[in-house]
């Protein structure tokens, strides 16, 4: 279901673990990369709540703390190189139309392909 490269995996699986952690049962709709960030579809799964957290209030609550994770890791994405982890930044790859977050190795693997 992920459809971005190995080097954003980690901050997906730190997502999970703290996901886990907190009780949020999380239903993902869609994870991407988009205008070279990571993007994160996903909602609270309400049939997997403790029963505590029926009412709307600690609902909200569960969807606030959601989103406050969701954007912690979209926020990072920007400065993790998506091919393999190491400090990048978002920037158009050398005079491609698109754009990625990538570190300088991977920028120049880039430039060496023809596409
Ligand atoms: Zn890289």
């Amino acid at each position: 279901m992920h459809d971005v490269g190995a080097g954003w995996h980690s901050l997906l699986r730190w997502l999970h673990e703290r996901t886990v952690k907190a009780n949020l049962p999380v239903k993902y709709r869609q994870v991407k990369e988009k205008f070279g960030t990571l993007r994160i579809y996903c909602d609270i799964d309400e049939t997997q709540l403790p029963a505590d957290v029926e009412n709307p209030i600690e609902y909200q609550t569960a969807v606030d703390r959601l989103d406050r994770l969701i954007e912690h890791v979209e926020r990072l994405s920007s400065i993790i190189c998506e091919d393999c982890g190491n400090p990048g930044r978002t920037c158009k790859p050398n005079g491609k139309y698109y754009m990625v977050t990538i570190c300088d190795d991977c920028e120049t693997k880039l430039k060496d392909t023809k596409y």
